[in-house]
């Protein structure tokens, strides 16, 4: 059905991209802008309790719709005494969808006496369903979000990459505990996540952890796709340790140390190298068959690169051969699989990769969909300079975790605010979207903040964070909690700059975080995400005011973390302590700890 009016109108207002909230929760000061509306709309108190919640179902059906009203009523069920129903009349929400918005899209309006969210696909209503919680208030009764408008993602890849290894909470978590996460972070926008098989700890197929790894990568997939949110995995020419040492690939240059040389890569211009790699890519996705491959993720060095003279240039010449061969193999199993070309350490030392790319791009080379840029420090600035080769979007990955913390969230979460404003500052004119580098779940905050520059580059990682804050911890703590994450990211900077930390801000830290405590709804103390800020600011005083990490408190607190990571105390994982807190009792029975 067409709407020849209403669509102009839709698309002008759509290019205007407007969300406007009023009064969102800022302060948790109460509502100036809304005031109207939440007397008209919030659920009424003086009823029974729990009180009711009634929201219409008006899109067709389908199961990522069933799942949001799913996530919905359980958010809104664990905020507040409330009992969401689905309902034909009287309906205070209504969840729709209207193809006349971009596919990942979403409006709030207003009609008869109900808030209506609508997504330009299930998808677009789901994100809807994201910001619709985060702006609702959960105070004395649910009030539902004062926002009106459309939103409309900027960036078309939104993705994170987990780093499943080392017995992180990746590997760790329950099943549970992962469809919840993705379902969370599918409600900040997230609408690609990628996984890995780690052939470069694996002997071969035969390899007794290949298969429990290959299920892990399965499951990523499957759980991910039934949110709407796109599989991604990684290939180079680093496969299995077992390899055949007549095919390896002659060792990288590598001057400035920063290219890598794990694993044992295969030099592609090798005949049989190269049957392998097909026979081994081939193997993999036949082994992704059912569950679904939407995006393959090329990376030249690290694990990979082969400096031979029929390979080198490695990243204009034998790594863009291989990647257009392992793509079209890709696409006979997966015929809509889009590709990610990753650029990361080109040029590093300068050999002319990042325009060789360029020239073999402009000579029609149409399998790649996508740039990949970054580096350890600077962003590459070849991209932002002179362009991106092919003329298409540039997505970068960004490396959330492990900076200014050791072990990676040891201590608890890791808020960076300032330090990814900063970088998104300097790329955001260019990057699209991209895979954040992320090593578990203490990283949250960093990945909401990133997700939203993404979604609108424009976005500050301080809005973000106040909507986090109100979503997560409840009302009237919000600056508080910003004040709190200022501290704690100054001690992280002055920490990794070695750097004497401010012993009076950290205590500051603390005290803030055991009066916001005391203050916080139910809810919000049971909360991980206030439990790993919480036991940081702890973590921290005993760290570097006057406390230790031998105190009974200390230890307490890294304990806490233990479980909420699902740590080891003993493993036999001889990486595990790089993301388990630093508990003296704490065993590696590999003896390398
Ligand atoms: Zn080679």
């Amino acid at each position: 059905m067409n709407f020849p009016v209403g669509s102009q109108m839709l698309d002008a207002h759509s290019r205007r991209m407007f969300l406007k909230c009023a009064g969102v929760a800022a302060v948790g000061a109460g509502l100036p802008g809304c005031v109207a509306t939440h007397q008209q709309s919030a659920v009424q108190p003086g009823g029974t309790t729990p009180r009711e919640v009634r929201v219409k179902i008006a899109a067709p059906a389908d199961p990522l719709v069933a799942r949001t009203f799913a996530i919905l009523k359980d958010r809104i069920e664990q905020r507040c005494a409330a009992n969401v129903m689905e309902a034909q009349d009287r309906a205070q929400i209504i969840l729709t969808v209207d193809d006349r918005l971009a596919p990942e899209a979403f409006r709030f309006d207003r009609t008869g006496g109900a808030v209506r969210v609508s997504g330009g696909s299930p998808r677009g209503l789901l994100y809807g369903i994201g910001k619709f919680l985060r702006t609702s208030r959960y105070d004395a009764a649910f009030q539902p979000s004062a926002c009106r408008g459309i939103s409309k993602p900027h960036g078309s890849l939104r993705g994170m990459y987990f780093a499943s290894h080392f017995h992180n909470w990746y590997v760790q978590a329950s099943d549970a505990e992962i469809a919840r996460y993705l379902e969370d972070l599918a409600l900040w926008g997230v609408n690609a996540v990628m996984v890995i098989f780690p052939m470069i700890n694996l002997q071969d197929w035969n390899d007794p952890e290949a298969a429990p790894a290959m299920d892990m990568v399965r499951k990523y997939a499957r759980t991910a796709r039934a949110l709407g949110i796109e599989f991604a995995t990684g290939i180079n020419n680093t496969m299995f340790i077992g390899a055949p040492a007549n095919i390896r690939a002659k060792r990288l240059p590598d001057p400035t140390g920063r290219r890598g040389n794990s694993g044992h890569p295969i030099c592609p211009s090798n005949p049989e190298g190269h049957a392998y790699l097909m026979e081994n890519a081939r193997q993999l996705y036949a082994k992704l068959a059912d569950v679904g491959l939407d995006i393959l993720v090329h990376w030249p060095y690290d694990e990979g690169g082969c400096a031979c003279e029929q390979c080198q240039p490695w990243g204009s010449n034998g790594y863009l051969k291989l990647s257009r061969d392992l793509t079209r193999l890709g696409q006979s199993y997966f015929p809509k699989m889009k590709t990610v070309l990753s650029t990361w350490m080109f040029d590093t030392p300068p050999e002319g990769e990042w325009q060789g790319l360029t020239d073999a791009l402009a000579k029609g080379e149409h399998w790649v969909d996508f740039i990949l840029a970054d580096a350890h420090e600077d962003f590459p600035r070849y991209p932002l300079d002179v362009g991106v080769p092919g003329k298409l979007p540039l997505l970068n990955f960004p490396e959330i975790s492990m900076w200014g913390n050791w072990p990676w969230g040891g201590f608890g979460a890791n808020p960076l605010p300032a330090r990814f404003q900063r970088l998104w500052d300097q790329v955001k004119q260019s990057v699209r979207g991209g895979f954040p580098y992320s090593e578990g779940i203490y990283e949250d905050m960093n990945k909401a903040a990133v997700v939203q520059f993404y979604w609108d580059p424009n976005r500050t990682a301080r809005a973000t964070l106040e909507e986090y804050i109100a979503y997560e911890f409840g009302p009237g703590v919000t600056n508080d909690v910003l004040a709190i994450i200022d501290l704690l990211e100054a001690t992280a900077s002055n920490s990794y700059r070695k750097k004497p930390v401010d012993q009076e801000a950290v205590l500051r830290a603390y005290y803030h975080a055991e009066a916001v405590a005391a203050r916080l709804p139910d809810y919000a103390q049971r909360n991980w995400r206030w439990e790993i800020l919480h036991l940081r600011a702890v973590l921290d005083r005993e760290r570097f005011a006057g406390g230790s990490l031998d105190s009974p408190t200390a230890e307490a607190a890294m304990l806490r973390l233990v479980e909420i990571y699902h740590c080891q105390i003993e493993t036999d994982d001889p990486y595990h302590h790089r993301v388990r807190p630093p508990l003296r009792r704490a065993v590696n029975r590999a003896g390398k700890k």
